[in-house]
Order: C-alpha cells, then sequence, then structure tokens
C-alpha cells in the first residue's frame, strides 16, 4: 500500500493500492436503486436498513464503517491496443472485503466517489446516465446467468457534474450518483500455480466471451484495464446489447475503428491474454513460458466449441449432428441480410410452435416476419424442422404390422413396403403415412390385439 496520503493525481511507484479517502457527494442524496438480490442475498443485510439515512452517506462515501480503510487500485492497461502505463481506479473507492455467512468474500467498492491520485485528468465522478447503466446492466447480466460484478446500490445527489455529450463539444451539467458495486476478490497468484492460473484464466475468458456473443453484449472498451482476472464482465460503460444482427456491432461512439466491435470480441480476448503473458513471463522459466503458449494456443478452440454449445442450446438443438454448425451459420447469415433483431430472433423460434413454423405462420412474431422475408428462410426451414424433431410421428404400431402382415400372407406386400418407407424416416411427416392413418388415433380393433411368443 501506497504511504503518500491525499488523494492528489500523481504516478505512483512500486505498489497495487492507494490510501484514499472518498468525497462525499454534495446535496441532498436520494437512493434511486437498490437491489434486494445483492443486499440480502450477498451482504447479510435486511434490505429495509437501506431505506434509512444513514445508508445514503454509508453507499456513497459520506460514512465509513468502522475499520474500512478505502483503497483505489493502481493497474495499467493497453488500452485500444497500444501500452497506456499507469491507470489505476480513478473514481472508485474499495471499502473491504466482506465474507458473508456462506463463505463467500466479496470486495465492495464505490465507484463515483471522488479523486484518487489515479484520476488523471478526471473529475472522479459518476453521472446519473452512466450509473443508471452499470447498475441495471450488472444485475441484468446476472439474470441472464452471465458471470459479472453486482451492484448494490444507486444514490444520485444534486452535485452538478459538466460532461462533453459524445465528444461534440457540448458540454452539458448532469448530475453526480455513486454506484455500491460488488466483485468477489480477484488476487489469487501462487508461484507454484501460475500456470494452471493462466489456462484457468484462458479457459475461463474464451467462456465468458462466449456468453456474451449468446446474448448479443458487445462490452464496448474492450482494454485490458477491463478485463478482470476472475473472468466476469466489469466496468460497465459505453457497453450495448446487439438489437438488428450485425457482427460489426460497435456501440462506442468513440471507437472510430470499430475495434471492439461484437464480432471481434473473442479476437480482442486473445490479444489481452497475450499481454497477460507477456505480463507473466518475467517469472517464468523458458520450459514455463513455452507451456503457457501452448495454452494460449488452445483458446480459439474452446471459444469455438463453447459458442456452438450455446448456439445449440438457443436453438434448441439436442445431440450433436454434424450439420449443426451450418444450421447456425446459415441463420446468423440470414439474420445479418435481412438485420433480424438478435434477441427476439431466437425468442421467437424458442416460442412458435412446429405447426406454425411448418406453415411459415408468423402473426405477432415480428422478429421471424423479418427473418422469413429472406430468400433461403424456407431451405433453412426445412433443414431446422428436421433437425428439431426429436419425437418420432411414426412407429411400428401393433396394428399396423398387423395389416401389413394380413395383405403379405395373401402374397401383397404393398403394406409392408409402404410401412418400410415410412419408417425409414420417423421424424418426417408424409403424405402417404398420413393417409394409411399411421399418425392417427389407433383404430378401436387395435385394441384388442395381442401378440405372443409363437413364430
Ligand atoms: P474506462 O475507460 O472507464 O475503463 O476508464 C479508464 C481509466 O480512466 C480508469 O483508470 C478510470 O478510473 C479513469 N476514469 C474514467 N472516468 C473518470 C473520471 N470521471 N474521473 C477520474 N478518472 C476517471
Ligand atoms: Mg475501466
Ligand atoms: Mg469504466
Amino acid at each position: 500500500v501506497d504511504e503518500v496520503d491525499g488523494n492528489f493525481v500523481r504516478t505512483v511507484k512500486n505498489c497495487i493500492f492507494s490510501k484514499s479517502i472518498p468525497t462525499p457527494l454534495k446535496g441532498p442524496l436520494r437512493l434511486a436503486a437498490v437491489s434486494k438480490d445483492v443486499v440480502e442475498g450477498i451482504l447479510d443485510v435486511d434490505v429495509a436498513v437501506t431505506q434509512s439515512e444513514e445508508f445514503l452517506h454509508y453507499a456513497s462515501g459520506g460514512r465509513l464503517l468502522q475499520g474500512s480503510v478505502p483503497l483505489a487500485h493502481r493497474y495499467g492497461g493497453h488500452q485500444f491496443g497500444y501500452w497506456a502505463g499507469q491507470l489505476g481506479d480513478g473514481r472508485a473507492h474499495s471499502l473491504g472485503q466482506y465474507t458473508n455467512r456462506n463463505g463467500e468474500v466479496w470486495e465492495l467498492q464505490l465507484k463515483g466517489s471522488g479523486k484518487t491520485p489515479y484520476s488523471r485528468s478526471g473529475d472522479g465522478r459518476a453521472v446519473i446516465r452512466s450509473s443508471v447503466r452499470e447498475f441495471l446492466c450488472s444485475e441484468a447480466m446476472h439474470f441472464l446467468g452471465v458471470p459479472t460484478s453486482r451492484a448494490a446500490s444507486l444514490i444520485v445527489s444534486d452535485e452538478p457534474v459538466l460532461r462533453d455529450q459524445f465528444y461534440s463539444g457540448n458540454v452539458k451539467t448532469e448530475r453526480g450518483a455513486v454506484v455500491l458495486r460488488l466483485a468477489k476478490s480477484w488476487f489469487r497468484i501462487g508461484s507454484l500455480e501460475i500456470l494452471v492460473f493462466y489456462s484457468t484464466v484462458v479457459n475461463e475468458t474464451a467462456h465468458l466471451i462466449a456468453q456474451w456473443m449468446s446474448v448479443g453484449f458487445a462490452h464496448g472498451v474492450c482494454n485490458t484495464d477491463n478485463f478482470s482476472l476472475l473472468s466476469i464482465t466489469i466496468d460497465y460503460g459505453p457497453f450495448g446489447f446487439m438489437e438488428s444482427y450485425n457482427p460489426n456491432f460497435v456501440p462506442n461512439t468513440s471507437d472510430d475503428e470499430g475495434r471492439y466491435s461484437v464480432g471481434a470480441q473473442a479476437s480482442i480476448g486473445l490479444f489481452n491474454l497475450e499481454k497477460l503473458l507477456m505480463a507473466l513471463s518475467p517469472v517464468l522459466s523458458e520450459k514455463q513460458q513455452k507451456e503457457a503458449k501452448m495454452i494460449l494456443k488452445g483458446y480459439v478452440d474452446i471459444y469455438q466449441m463453447r459458442i456452438h454449445q450455446l448456439f445449440k442450446a438457443k436453438l434448441g438443438l439436442l445431440g450433436e449432428e454434424e450439420e449443426d454448425g451450418y444450421l447456425i451459420a446459415f441463420l446468423l447469415k440470414m439474420m445479418e441480410d435481412t438485420q433480424s433483431d438478435f434477441t427476439m430472433t431466437f425468442r421467437q423460434l424458442s416460442e412458435v410452435s412446429a405447426r406454425q413454423l411448418h406453415n411459415s405462420d408468423f402473426t405477432q412474431m415480428w422478429a421471424l416476419e423479418d427473418l422469413s422475408s429472406h430468400k433461403l428462410f424456407s431451405d433453412w426451414l426445412s433443414m431446422y424442422l428436421l433437425r428439431l424433431n426429436v419425437n418420432p410421428r411414426y412407429v411400428l404400431r401393433n396394428w399396423m404390422a398387423e395389416s401389413a402382415i394380413g395383405k403379405a400372407e395373401m402374397n401383397d406386400f404393398s403394406e409392408v413396403e409402404l410401412l418400410h418407407h415410412i419408417l425409414s424416416f420417423p421424424f418426417v411427416t408424409q403424405e402417404t403415412a398420413e393417409e394409411a392413418g399411421y399418425a392417427a388415433r389407433p383404430p378401436v380393433w387395435a385394441k384388442r390385439l395381442k401378440v405372443s411368443c409363437s413364430s
């Protein structure tokens, strides 16, 4: 810990934390949002407590719990591909760790709580706009099942904060806010475990980015200083969920080159993991460095495998068929051509009945309406319907066999042949089978049929 007191901005040497006291927000404070799930489920506090005047101060930096030594974390990073040197928590204060009744350790942090030694040219504040986004999205990601930091509360104030509106030069006065956010600690480096550690980060980063892609999430600023070593989603800024499907979707208006487009995230993950390997290399032997490079080589395959699994699940495909990859890629290409909505196309595909699909009846299914305007849609649909059918329509019911046997005994083998053909495609609706009543309610006489071992 940096022993120099005070929040003045400077380059700090050889430490991981600086002691830094939050600057209370000015004006009356209001509780704008609270997550009961976090407050009660993680912090073991009755959510009623958050309604008190005291809570407003504790959750925005005006008051500290006894024994709390607020710290700003010193970190560096590659920003947009280039080493940016010292960055650090420029507007965040870690308040300490809490071990809850389940034995989980969580680090509590305020964001927007004033200047630190790492504020550089910033004012140490966060505005309501960005704080609402972080509060809502981190909780939303949690409930989507994507690993993420959490948010306990959002406190807003009347403190004026100046912000440029999307780099337009139009400066607007907004209001300051503080989010109380939580993540499990990210320090677990053991020199003996360092390669296990590295392969865990490689594996989990690949999994995390695949999960982002499966919900159409673009982080927006995938710089190394925004990539958690625990491979959870952190640092909610100019993120965006893709609406019309487009791999080139860029949520961040200041990302001119589209470096962090939604479709580039997997390869950016690889870039960041290379930087992690470079950072670790001083403590690795030559043999370990070789091993680490092999681990990194595995990243692409891990990602591909995971994304394949996730998209198969989104399409309700059980088991594994050779053409599944093609079926998924074909759909995504049609979605791109027709600019179909990413979230609702998949949702509606899972809600629509097989019968509606068959008849291409998409009333009130707006995303599927868009998708079905594609000229190859019916080709894809027949492939998909075939693949979806895990429940056979035709099985050899006793009465069907009995009927074919009766004819065969009279040297008429036509029904044997018909059944043979139909049962070779048990999942496909066939006209001749429907005419023969093979999918209809069995005839009454079928109930009287008995079979014995005699043959
Ligand atoms: P980000 O692009 O949000 O990941 O931020 C990059 C760096 O800028 C981090 O070190 C942040 O702490 C710092 N930063 C961003 N906004 C502010 C602000 N308003 N005041 C001080 N530091 C900031
Ligand atoms: Mg950041
Ligand atoms: Mg940020």
